[in-house]
């Protein structure tokens, strides 16, 4: 792709609204917080929320983006089914997906994986380490070789996902679990990177090298997909003689 993707960035936004610890961290939302350094390095951004008409993801909207982020927590159930088909098969036709921490539980992420992406989980706000553990990998490129958050939410292993592709980032948390937070899918034509940090009551997406992994993994989920493969009977390209 020689321009840059065309982000559009999914927020539930719903804590936002309801609880002051939450807004206070993220008054515009934090569908605002990921997509203002987007802008700023150039990207064209939008957003849509899960309480936008057709939650903001009308096919024309999806007809423009490259690389959709999602982030989601407590409200995945009210995402409609045909919403999440229709997200699935855009990623299958070769739009890249971001899902960000919470939004290991959404629809749309479950339904990619086929797995439960249950996980173990604590608000302790302990200090994590995330580790490159993949540092030839686009996503890594630019961060350090640890990024450091002072306070975030514990996500722990086991994480029920299928076996990621490529596995560019594992997090150390202060009580001692593991997790492995940032992982790469390819589905079909598309890209998928789940990254994990973000918890809603920590400023973790003003973190400098959290805001350059999320530009990355735009341009890695948004690079142009190659020829769309037909499916069904097939007729020989050569004679079938012997
Ligand atoms: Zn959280």
């Amino acid at each position: 792709m020689n321009q840059a993707p065309r982000v559009t960035v999914w927020n539930e936004f719903r804590h936002e609204k309801t609880d002051d610890s939450v807004r206070e961290v993220y008054p515009d939302g934090i569908h605002e917080a990921i997509a203002a350094p987007l802008r700023e390095r150039g990207f064209q951004v939008r957003t849509a929320t899960l309480d936008d008409p057709a939650h903001g993801l009308s096919s024309d909207v999806l007809d423009n983006t490259d690389v959709l982020i999602w982030w989601g927590h407590v409200a995945h159930d009210e995402v409609t089914d045909d919403t999440v088909r229709a997200v699935v098969n855009r990623v299958w036709s070769g739009m890249g997906l971001i899902v960000l921490h919470s939004a290991h539980f959404s629809k749309v992420f479950k339904s990619l994986m086929g797995t439960s992406c249950d996980l173990k989980w604590r608000e302790a706000g302990e200090r994590e380490r995330i580790w490159t553990v993949d540092p030839g990998h686009p996503i890594a490129a630019g961060v350090g070789e640890c990024i450091v958050l002072d306070h975030e939410e514990m996500y722990g292993e086991h994480f029920d996902i299928p076996a990621p592709d490529e596995l560019v980032f594992v997090s150390w948390f202060q009580g001692g679990e593991v997790f492995r937070s940032g992982c790469a899918y390819h589905r079909g034509r598309g890209k998928v990177f789940y990254f994990r940090p973000g918890h809603e009551t920590h400023p973790t997406y003003r973190h400098k090298d959290v805001q350059r992994v999320i530009e990355n993994a735009v341009l890695w989920a948004g690079q142009a997909a190659g020829a769309v493969p037909t499916y069904g009977n097939h007729q020989p390209e050569e004679p079938l003689t012997r």
